[in-house]
């Protein structure tokens, strides 16, 4: 029946569980050794929109034990065309992804431990959101964010895989550190320039994004289940559009800042900006660092006779031609500007200094 289970294992293939599982298991790469290792296996994804979204979506049917999912964001209607786990609903709600995504990826597999972090993935709280975790997985937006995961995975050893896709167009790389190249070994001397086409300003498709996230779980699953030698070793782009794909083996730089200097500017440098943009007509603000009390800033905002907007998770006002979305981690992303004075001033004025 499940004949390789271990005694005494907590993540033994039970009937129920080989019967949800059996496809998987039948592949031989795979095997009930492997499911059980599946279902001892954690793993933290930095990120839930497209890439994230589809990410979380194949680790949990395929019976992870337990994900993490930390994001920054809220649904929107211009989500829905590539980011497979949310819907109408959770765009009119405003629902933060991270909390969308827990709800829906409960209901696909409820065996699974679905973690949701509302919260924005920085110097001063990656050691608490990412420690522990054997396993990083990349569905963030933005290459400061991935700078900041690679020298986290980096000075810890722990392994992550890179993964990104843009227009037509992606990439993905599993990184082991001290067996494999890094971020930083790949894009070193060009750390933060010439990264700037973004979803925002050239689009992204959907096949794309679940291309490169099929890549990145394959290899997920390769390293859950102790399956190192059948890790791909290379860096494989592709552009769905013109049907090219490429496969190169990346390679270790000798002087890199990270993996061989140990210099982990974006962990240990200067604390990072507390304005950040965010899409293409939005500026992310963040200087608080304590709760803010959501119920008591609606009163407040009413009073001044703003449209307010609340639901568990954040509040929302106009102040046309403004729209401002507060967290209750004190963040809030202001859109209609572009301009970080703006998004300052606004700040101050409606929620404090
Ligand atoms: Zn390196």
């Amino acid at each position: 029946m499940n004949g390789s289970s271990k005694a005494g294992s907590l993540f033994y293939v039970t009937p129920p569980l080989h019967e949800k599982y059996s496809r998987q298991m039948l592949f031989k790469g795979i095997s009930t050794e492997g499911q059980e290792r599946l279902l001892a296996s954690r793993a933290v994804l930095v990120g839930c929109g497209a890439i994230g979204a589809a990410v979380a979506n194949l680790l949990v049917r395929a019976g992870v034990g337990a994900v993490r999912i930390i994001d920054r964001d809220f649904v929107e209607p211009s989500n829905l065309q590539r980011q497979t786990l949310f819907d109408e609903a959770d765009a009119r709600e405003a629902l933060p992804k991270a909390i969308a995504a827990e709800r829906k990826l409960r209901s696909i597999n409820s065996e699974v431990r679905v973690e949701g972090v509302v919260a924005d993935l920085n110097t001063r709280n990656a050691d608490e959101l990412l420690g522990g975790f054997p396993l990083i997985l990349d569905g963030t937006d933005n290459f400061e964010t991935r700078f900041l995961v690679n020298d986290f995975a980096v000075k810890t050893n722990t392994a992550w895989i890179y993964a990104a896709a843009v227009a037509s167009y992606g990439i993905t790389m599993t990184i082991r550190p001290g067996q494999t190249a890094c971020l930083a070994c790949l894009l070193g001397s060009s750390e933060g320039a010439g990264l700037e086409e973004t979803c925002d300003t050239v689009g992204v498709l959907g096949p794309v994004v679940n291309v490169i996230a099929s890549l990145e779980v394959a290899e997920a699953m390769k390293l859950m289940t102790g399956r190192e030698s059948a890790l791909h070793g290379r860096m494989i782009s592709c552009d769905v559009w013109t049907g090219h794909f490429q496969s190169v083996p990346p390679e270790r730089n000798p002087a890199c800042r990270a993996c061989v200097r140990h210099e982990f500017t974006y962990l240990e440098g200067e604390a990072q900006p507390h304005i950040t943009m965010c899409g293409r007509d939005s500026v992310q603000i963040h200087e608080r660092h304590r709760a803010l009390d959501l119920k008591a800033l609606q009163q407040r905002l009413k009073a001044t006779g703003a449209e307010v907007r609340q639901n568990d998770f954040l509040l929302r006002f106009r102040v046309p031609p403004y729209e401002i979305t507060i967290f209750s981690d004190g963040r809030a992303i202001l859109k209609g500007t572009k301009d970080p004075a703006v998004a300052r001033s606004l700040y101050s004025k409606y929620i404090g200094a």
